[in-house]
């Protein structure tokens, strides 16, 4: 059966998974172990205002059910890199935790280079939460 791969930037729903935390500077953490989002966290998530943009949330990769869905991969990655092609990232070797690695569309897709980027997302484009 085929493997279903995972979205790294997902609204705030239950069913998804919380995988980052906003640190200093913008920047997301990537926990060691997501947490299910379910009714109870939801409902703590969503008195926040935009929790989207303190929280990373993961869930499947909708695919062609996706506007960003172009082809055979995600259009929304190739975009993200290509107006960010000028920016000087990080140069430590080491790639962040993240505990959907394995299952990650980006990483499946650009390798590194997805993780490179990924903590920086939503102060890049705050619209890349809108999947559906
Ligand atoms: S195609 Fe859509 S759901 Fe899949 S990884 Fe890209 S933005 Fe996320
Ligand atoms: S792109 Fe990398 S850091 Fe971001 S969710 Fe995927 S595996 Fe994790």
């Amino acid at each position: 059966m085929k493997e279903l791969k995972m979205c790294p930037i997902t609204k705030c729903e239950t069913g998804a998974k919380l995988i980052g935390v906003k640190i200093d500077n913008d920047i997301f953490d990537f926990l060691k172990e997501n947490i299910v989002v379910d009714e109870d966290l939801f409902d703590v998530m969503t008195a926040i205002s935009n929790p989207e943009r303190r929280f990373r949330f993961s869930n499947v990769c909708l695919e062609s059910g996706c506007k960003h869905w172009q082809g055979e991969s995600c259009g929304c990655l190739r975009k993200v890199l290509k107006d960010i092609e000028n920016l000087s990232l990080s140069k430590d070797t080491t790639l962040p935790q993240c505990s959907i690695r394995e299952r990650c569309r980006w990483f499946h897709q650009e390798g590194r280079r997805a993780c490179d980027i990924c903590p920086l997302l939503a102060i890049i484009d705050k619209d890349m939460i809108e999947t559906s």
